[in-house]
């Protein structure tokens, strides 16, 4: 007999048949004697049709506490449906929100951190054998107020559930089943792997692989929880295993992943002199945006321009953070291009390997792609293009690696 943690994603759940579909997953592991704890998302698009719902009433953005308080509505309608779909075949559920599930969170509305799961409810009701449903996406603060982890959020708290009770095994299901180079929906030749370190997926998530919430793998790695990714269409088929992997492949490239929330800012006529990327960095960090990828010109009359990246959700406030040290800098302009995407590869072989930076550069070259920023790290090398070329450039660099 096993504790098993499973995630079901919203387009997992999406509708009345799909809702029986995982229902009958569960109850499968259940009836061979499992204590069987579910993590579900909402069903399909709820989340964005909520989202879209908070902009009709305020288009210039609500506050965040009533956001979570609107958005973790849906997890509650998924729970409580699948519940009673199990219990409609004859077994019993009990469906739990984040705060029963004692979830209990930063206060960090929109983005919270998971501080820790109290799961005597949890066990209290696996003690009275029933198969528990608990609401991903969701917690409680410090003030009793409602939060939420953050877009693809479940997979957080699937893991935390996994490692709080020490789960024997903790199994996301989605709608692909399993792990491959590229997203197989816009790669035909992608590649599935039968499993990949926690490293090497936390990066791919980082960078836009959004098959697993980057949060959870940073999680899943910290306690040591084995995550399997698995389809829920096909429950039956092994899916990809991600854990820690000390022995390495000779594999040099895991996979290319493409992310469209990057906006690159640029401040243009700086005073080439000392002090000037301090006094924008900090005040950047200051507005709590992470900045990714910097490029600074090289000075020129004296004055140099600084262009850098950030999540394309807080350019406006990055511009506006810039603008304010306009008095003291003196630059010439602000410029934001919002129409870019970052397209990157993984792999923790590329470290002693230096070929394969002009490889990618190579693909792209061939399919006509310009590059306007490049980064790199031991463990991935990223481009920004424009992002109309994002999936061709996808195609391009993976077929270079894979084909
Ligand atoms: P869920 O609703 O189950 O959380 P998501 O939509 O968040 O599902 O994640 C699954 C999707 O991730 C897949 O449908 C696939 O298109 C996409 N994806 C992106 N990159 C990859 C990859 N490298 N491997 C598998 N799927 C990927
Ligand atoms: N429902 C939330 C979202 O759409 C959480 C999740 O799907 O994991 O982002
Ligand atoms: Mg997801």
């Amino acid at each position: 007999m096993s504790l098993i943690v499973k995630k079901f994603g919203g387009s997992s759940v999406a509708n009345a048949e799909k809702v029986f579909n995982v229902a009958n997953i569960i109850i499968e592991d259940y009836k061979k004697g499992n204590d069987v704890v579910v993590v579900v998302s909402a069903q399909g698009d709820t989340t964005d049709d909520l989202i879209d719902k908070a902009k009709e009433i305020n288009p210039n953005g609500p506050s965040k506490r009533e956001m979570d308080m609107l958005l973790s509505a849906g997890e509650q309608i998924s729970i409580s449906l699948l519940a009673m779909a199990i219990e409609k075949l004859g077994y019993p559920a009990v469906s739990l929100l984040g705060w029963q599930a004692g979830f209990q969170t930063d206060s960090h509305y929109s983005i919270a951190r998971i501080k820790k799961v109290e799961s005597e409810r949890i066990r209290a009701e696996i003690a009275k054998k029933h198969i528990v449903i608990v609401a991903g996406f969701q917690g409680l603060n410090k003030y009793d107020d409602i939060t939420t982890l953050g877009r693809g959020g479940s997979d957080t708290s699937a893991v935390a559930i996994a490692a709080s009770m020490k789960a024997d095994l903790c199994q996301i299901y989605t709608d692909v089943d399993g792990v491959y180079s590229a997203d197989p929906r816009k790669v035909p030749s992608a590649v599935k792997m039968d499993e990949i370190s926690y490293d090497e997926m936390l990066e791919l998530a980082t960078l836009g692989a959004q098959v697993l919430n980057n949060r959870s793998v940073e999680m899943a790695k910290k306690y040591n929880v084995e995550l399997e990714v698995r389809s829920s269409l096909e429950p039956t088929k092994r899916g990809t295993i991600v854990k820690e992997i000390t022995k390495m492949e000779k594999t040099l490239i895991k996979g290319v992943a493409k992310d469209n929330n990057v906006a690159s800012i640029s401040v243009v006529g700086l005073k080439d002199s000392p002090g000037i990327a301090f006094k924008i960095f900090n005040k950047v960090a200051q507005s709590k945006i992470n900045v990714d990828i910097i490029l600074q010109s090289i000075g020129r009359d004296g004055t140099k321009d600084i262009t850098f990246t950030v999540p394309e959700s807080d350019a406006e406030a990055a511009v506006a953070a810039v603008n304010e040290l306009n008095d003291s800098l003196n630059f010439q302009t602000v410029t934001c291009d919002t129409s870019i995407t970052k397209v990157s590869i993984v792999g923790a072989g590329m470290e002693s390997n230096p070929g394969i930076a002009s490889k990618m550069f190579e693909a792209l070259s061939d399919a006509g792609i310009n590059i306007h920023m490049i980064s790199t790290s031991e463990i991935k090398i990223s481009v920004l293009i424009n992002e109309k070329y994002a999936d061709a450039a996808v195609l391009a660099v993976h077929d270079k690696f894979f084909a």
